[in-house]
């Protein structure tokens, strides 16, 4: 491995980035600025790299581009670096810097200005941004750093319309499966249609979903909401169709599943779902809570807490069981007056209630989400007493 390799490789460690190594192999090597090579300080600034250590490699790699401001490989990396280390203004500058110069060649152009594209994003200068990655596609119709940082920026906007086709492009160039993404994309395009009331618009872009990805659960979920007052048989066969494609996920249909089924007066039928879901998965304490609710709603209270015990034995860790059979005991009348006022503090302030965890950064929040808001990725939550480990 050349060390401008291993300088790649190590900053992709750490940047998480493909940039880098897309930068390495654009250049043309050994013409110009290749003195830096000789310098201790580069040495040492790549021992801190592949050490993980980002604040003294970017000490030691400053260094070098004071000493050989030719050396256009290492003011690259160290704008990357600054940038992931929050020193987003000290990257704008130097790939401003860089920009100046008149010798790049265009794919280092591009690259530079999708790299600018990407620091104006993180600092929050959304227009610039646009701006950048714009140039960056004029120079370089083909950059995928620049097309993978608008399809993030039309994201971040909402601008589902312009992300997909921008994500349709990608999955051209690149020549991945990106069909999850994209009918995430569609499902978002529909929840946007059925917000503004367009029920044909949101119908077509829930089909163009599914019909790309059968697990994209929010698409099933609109698709139902569509027919739930004007036809809730058909609602509630969408949402069977839902639990059938990704059954780990039933949980999320089964409001509107049990709303649906009493529309159609077939309220018993919801049971029959939940003990269905338990003979799968005994472990599925969704279900068994689910199942436990409607029977204390039906004057059940006893069945009910039997249900619940059985959920607690098989997830104890899971606080919403608990919060469930404190009701359910509530509902049966054994409960003191000071074992109410346990019961109620405890409810208030119980703190992640129903932890959902992405497994690709590990963020959690207390719903299911279908984009992550830290990492960006699609379709990577889920319950954490699956652990991230467990995930798809
Ligand atoms: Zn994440």
């Amino acid at each position: 491995m050349t060390d401008t390799a291993l300088l790649a490789a190590a900053l992709a460690a750490i940047a998480g980035g493909l940039a880098a190594l897309a930068w390495t192999r654009s250049r043309r090597r050994g013409e110009r600025g290749d003195r830096f090579r000789t310098s201790p300080h580069y040495t040492q600034g790549l021992h801190y790299l592949t050490a993980g250590q980002l604040e003294p490699a970017i000490s030691e790699l400053t260094k070098v581009t004071r000493e050989e401001p030719g050396a256009v490989d290492v003011v690259q990396v160290l704008s990357h670096l600054l940038r992931e280390a929050g020193q987003v203004e000290k990257a704008i500058l130097l790939h401003q810097g860089l920009l100046a110069r008149g010798d790049l060649t265009r794919a280092e152009r591009a690259y530079v200005l999708a790299a600018l594209g990407t620091d104006f994003r993180k600092a929050g200068f959304l227009d610039r941004a646009t701006r950048a990655y714009a140039e960056a596609l004029e120079v370089d119709p083909r950059n995928l750093q620049a097309l993978v940082g608008q399809q993030k920026l039309h994201e971040e906007q909402g601008q589902w319309q312009e992300a997909y086709e921008v994500q349709t492009r990608l999955a051209r160039l690149r020549k991945t499966d990106d069909s999850l993404v994209l009918a995430h994309l569609q499902a978002e395009l529909g929840r946007e249609a059925l917000r503004a009331g367009r029920r044909e618009t949101a119908e077509a872009a829930f089909k163009a979903a599914l019909a790309l990805h059968r697990r994209v659960f929010p698409a099933h979920l609109g698709l139902a909401d569509l027919f739930a007052e004007s036809d809730p048989r058909r609602a509630a066969a969408i949402l069977e169709d839902a639990i059938a494609a990704a059954p780990e996920r039933a949980y999320l249909a089964f409001e509107p599943l049990a709303r649906a089924y009493t529309a159609c007066r077939e309220p018993s039928r919801f049971a029959a779902v939940c003990e269905r879901l338990i003979r799968q998965d005994p472990r599925d304490w969704r279900a068994r809570v689910a199942l436990a609710r409607q029977l204390r709603a039906e004057g059940k209270p006893e069945e009910s807490l039997g249900l619940l015990l059985r959920a607690v034995e098989a997830n104890p860790q899971v606080l919403l069981v608990h919060l469930e059979a404190w009701r359910t005991l509530r509902a049966l009348g054994v409960v003191g007056e000071a074992e109410a006022r346990y019961v109620a503090v405890a409810e208030e302030s119980a703190f992640y209630v129903d932890p959902h965890i992405c497994t690709a950064c590990r963020y959690r929040a207390d719903d299911m989400l279908w984009r992550c808001p830290h990492c960006h990725e699609w379709d990577t939550f889920v319950e954490e007493r699956l652990g991230p480990a467990a995930g798809r």
